[in-house]
């Protein structure tokens, strides 16, 4: 089955508001096995929305709408699938009973417009909705020589929206959906551009294929999506199994992880597994690394301790001057030459500092071309007499500078913390 979904609403087509809607459909379809090969968006018009959805009627086995269910005069979704169907608006009994009763335990006289909601085209269902005065419809639209498509139309308030997705999901399975069992699996990499990776998969990333490989990045992180379908759970996953090792093969360390976890997830567990804790000098990041390590480690701080948050290492060497850098390991105490301050000298004290067995110091930044974009750090790790110290240069749009440095930082400390490098 194809599915469309199609968002109703000025305040969209606008961009006033974001379509999370959408979103949010999608990946229940997708979930059901239904392809959704389109993503609609339509302002308040009649015109526009009979057009729109006739369209969607001819092209798509399933359609979900989401807006324009309210009582007001630019509400017009019910008027739209009237029309585009050609069939007579009716009142519902029932539909009518639920918008009084909705009022009624709220102590509230019913406006006479609300009235408009209780209005469907003939031959269609009501669709509770248990949250709000709109009913949603099902219309089950017939076509010629060809299986019905399956209209819903659910309201633009998201908590009603997905409250009523059940008696989506249910309909839909009835009517054959879901029949098949889907598989994703997201595998996360950092350290190499999309191409590079893509390069290095040059027979996996192909069209057709079966468990398809698709290539994504977001932000420095490259996400490579396993797909495939199947009868049941078990048959996905020995399909995607050997995919899975492939990959891991030949990106080796570049992963760090799958689905959900972000590189401080990895870094968090990793401290964990090994019984140590870290503290953090952030001089270009401005807390974000710290941000991140704090809502990965979830419960109480006991394996990331803290950050002293200052813009340059200059304010970190007075703010730690009372500190003791001791043990001061031999292979470190190169002071940084702008500044006439030691990063792994810093580390050492922010460790100190924290009570920790682990100090990070990142900073200083350089820009090595003109807008910007090309600019490198310094960053050092110490435990004890384990010192890293590392230039790190890497090219960003300026927006995403801090996020880019943050990973980078994030990325160096897994490394550190898996091969000791
Ligand atoms: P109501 O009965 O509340 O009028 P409705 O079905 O008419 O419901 P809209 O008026 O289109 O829905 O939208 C109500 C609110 O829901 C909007 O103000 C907006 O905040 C939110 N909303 C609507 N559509 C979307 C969407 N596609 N994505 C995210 N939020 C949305
Ligand atoms: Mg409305």
């Amino acid at each position: 089955m194809r599915g469309e979904i199609i968002a109703i609403g000025d305040e969209i087509t606008s961009g006033r508001i974001l379509d999370t809607n959408s979103q949010w459909l999608s990946v229940r379809l997708e979930d059901l096995g239904i392809r959704v090969l389109f993503h609609t968006v339509v302002g308040d018009e009649l015109q526009a929305m009979v057009a729109v959805f006739r369209q969607a009627i001819d092209r798509s086995d399933v359609v979900i709408t989401t807006g324009g269910l309210g009582p007001t005069a630019d509400d017009l979704t019910r008027e739209a699938l009237a029309n585009a169907t050609g069939r007579q608006l009716v009142e519902f009994p029932e539909a009518l009973e639920h918008i009084r009763q909705f009022f009624q335990a709220r102590q509230r006289p019913m406006p006479e417009r609300n009235r408009v909601q209780a209005a469907f085209p003939a031959g269609s269902d009501m669709i509770h909705n248990p949250r709000g005065t709109a009913p949603g419809i099902f219309l089950a639209v017939p076509r010629d020589g060809r299986s019905p498509c399956y209209f819903f139309c659910l309201p633009g308030v998201p908590s009603e929206m997905r409250e009523m997705w059940p008696q989506v999901e249910e309909r839909l399975r009835r009517l054959g959906a879901g029949r098949e069992y889907i598989l994703h699996r997201d595998i996360k990499c950092f350290g190499a551009g999309e191409s590079q990776v893509e390069a290095m998969l040059p027979d996996l990333i192909r069209r057709g294929r079966d468990p398809l490989v698709g290539i994504n990045a977001s932000q420095n992180t490259i996400i490579l999506r396993i797909s495939t379908r199947g009868a049941n759970r078990e048959e996905c996953e020995a399909k995607v199994e050997p995919v899975v090792r492939t990959i891991y093969s030949i990106l080796g360390d570049l992963i760090f992880g799958e689905n959900e976890t972000e590189l401080q997830d990895v870094v968090i567990a990793q401290l964990r597994a090994q019984h140590l804790s870290l503290a953090l000098l952030e001089t270009t990041t401005a807390g974000l690394v710290s941000e991140w390590l704090s809502g990965a480690e979830k419960t109480q701080h006991q394996t990331y301790r803290g950050a002293l948050i200052v813009e340059d290492l200059s304010r970190a060497e007075k703010l730690l001057a009372g500190v003791s850098n001791r043990p001061q390991p031999a292979e470190s105490g190169e002071p940084d030459s702008a500044l006439g301050v030691s990063p792994a000298s810093l580390a050492h004290r922010v460790a100190q500092l924290f009570g920790t067995e682990i100090g990070v110091v990142a900073g200083p930044l350089r820009f090595l071309n003109e807008d910007g974009t090309l600019a490198e750090f310094s960053l050092a790790v110490c435990q004890g007499q384990r010192v890293l110290e590392k230039t790190i240069r890497f090219n960003s749009h300026p927006d995403f500078r801090q996020i880019t440095v943050a990973r980078h930082i994030l990325n160096t400390l897994r490394l550190w913390l898996r091969n000791g490098t």
